[in-house]
């Protein structure tokens, strides 16, 4: 089951970015900067864990696509 993050640093547009810690992608934010999420059978329950944290949360483009809007 892969690990996830939240990106604690917020893009221009506001939203803060979960990825796929596991998959090691290049779009992984500074370690400093990743909230972890823990393990998480897909994105969908791992975008809901950084609800969390963030009110505006969306899915990595690059590692978690099928949660990415917009
Ligand atoms: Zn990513």
């Amino acid at each position: 089951m892969p690990n996830y993050c939240v990106n604690k640093v917020a893009q221009s547009n506001g939203d803060h970015e979960v990825h796929d810690t596991t998959a090691a992608k290049w779009c992984l934010p500074n370690p400093a900067n990743r909230q972890d999420l823990g393990l998480h059978a897909g994105c969908v329950s791992a975008v809901q864990s950084a609800k969390n944290y963030y009110s505006q949360v969306n899915g990595c483009r690059w590692c978690a696509p099928n949660c990415h809007t917009g």
